[in-house]
């Protein structure tokens, strides 16, 4: 495969940008080789500096449920470009979208339009702690949530209960603050609720993580949360900025049933578009600025633009009734492609991951947390991750990330990816 037009575009972009990327991910570390520079996009397909043809299954990271450059979302933008770029004042498609999302999620009473994921679960945690007037909040290893100082802290090695930075550059006060659970495990965050009574501000979790590879909480698990938050007083913040719009119309709420005081959006809500949201119960919303004491703003939140591409794309999700049948039902033909020994899969609607166990022997299928996610072997997943890119087909160049199926991957593209899953895996 010729790749020389994207090579010379890394060499340049090395010279000014760090790692030549704007995100790390990108930078393909992970699976030892250099990125490819996209050219254009359109339904499934992503088409690289040199011509290449990619059958994505990255999606933007989550947003691209529709597929790449949906006609009517890329129609509604360019009528809404012709009119402003951006006002700094509120607008009708400010008011249609939270009336949308609110739709979708009737938990979410109140909310913030922002621009990126990272600024919600930040404002989310912030109001949390105004509204309890607790500063300490508890985050699970392996969930990720931005990086936002006191997001980017992870547990302490072996048998330390402090929690530690997981950034050069985040001072060692912040860990102090971020307390970190093991992801399905209650005992832990029992443990944690105990040492730290009267103190907790908030749980933030990922649902159904889908940072650490695709993990699905175990039943009970986040039933659990919402008891153990109930009783002390915290609020449980569910952090849905990929599981958002993805798992269901109305997210992990209505896919598990289990119901948060907080929410978090991104990817899919902005549709493409730099656009996030936070929201939840009215009584905890009303504490924010100018309302209340939690002081959050932002020059670009709720663009014109971002918005109008979030309307759109929740408009056909909205009107579409069959398309979560249609990608989960996709997503779980690629499961089975990935089903053989020395494999676990773990799925989640139209989020997956094949892990890489090869010698697990009998706990063979359990990745359950960061820990066992940590133990897959990486080197198996990059010579997988390469003889797929070979094939033109693209999934994300990490073992701790997702794979993500969209409405565009229609059923012979999925028969044509489970075919070569057959012959990278093996
Ligand atoms: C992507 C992601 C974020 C951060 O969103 P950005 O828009 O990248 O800042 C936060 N939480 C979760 C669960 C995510 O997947």
């Amino acid at each position: 495969m010729e790749q020389r037009r994207s090579k010379q575009l890394f060499n340049r972009a090395q010279q000014l940008i760090p790692g030549g990327v704007n995100s790390p991910v990108r930078a393909f570390r992970a699976v030892g080789r250099q990125p490819f520079f996209v050219e254009r996009a359109q339904g499934p397909w992503l088409f690289d500096a040199d011509g290449n043809r990619y059958l994505d299954y990255v999606c933007s990271w989550g947003p691209g449920i529709l597929g790449h450059a949906h006609p009517r979302v890329v129609e509604a933008v360019q009528r809404a470009c012709t009119g402003g770029l951006s006002f700094g004042a509120p607008t009708a498609g400010e008011v249609e979208l939270a009336e949308r999302i609110s739709a979708c999620v009737p938990d979410v009473e109140m909310m913030r339009l922002v621009s990126s994921g990272t600024e919600a679960v930040m404002s989310a945690v912030r109001v949390a702690r105004g509204f309890t007037g607790r500063d300490k909040i508890i985050k699970f290893s392996g969930n990720y949530h931005g990086h936002s100082d006191g997001l980017l802290v992870k547990a302490g090695s072996g048998l330390m209960t402090q929690s530690v930075p997981d950034s050069a550059g985040v001072p060692a006060g912040y860990a102090v603050c971020t307390l970190t659970a093991v992801y399905n495990d209650t005992e832990s965050v029992r443990r944690l609720m105990e040492e730290n009574a009267g103190q907790v501000a908030a749980v933030v979790v990922e649902p159904v993580a889908a940072n650490m590879g695709v993990v699905p909480p175990k039943p009970g698990f986040l039933a659990f949360l919402r008891q153990i938050t109930q009783q002390t007083g915290a609020l449980l913040i569910f952090d849905e900025v990929i599981t958002g719009f993805r798992l269901a119309l109305g997210g992990a709420s209505e896919y598990t049933g289990v119901h948060a005081d907080l929410y978090t959006f991104g990817k899919i809500v902005g549709g493409g578009m730099p656009l996030a949201a936070y929201g939840g119960r009215r009584d905890v919303m009303a504490c924010v600025a100018p309302l209340g004491a939690v002081y959050q703003a932002g020059t670009l939140s709720g663009n014109p633009v971002a918005v109008t591409a979030g309307i759109e794309t929740l408009k056909i999700l909205m009107e579409d009734k069959g398309i979560y049948e249609r990608i989960d039902r996709r997503a779980e033909r690629l499961e089975a492609a990935f089903c053989r020994k020395g494999l676990t899969v773990n799925r989640a609607g139209s989020l997956l991951s094949a892990f890489f166990t090869p010698d697990w022997g009998e706990r063979e299928g359990s990745v359950t947390n960061y820990e066992e996610a940590c133990q897959c072997d990486r080197e198996a997943f990059a010579a997988y991750f390469n003889r797929m890119l070979e094939r033109g087909i693209y999934v994300a160049p990490s073992q701790f990330e997702a794979m993500f199926v969209s409405d565009a991957h229609e059923d012979e593209l999925i028969e044509r990816t489970c075919e070569a899953i057959g012959k990278s895996v093996s």
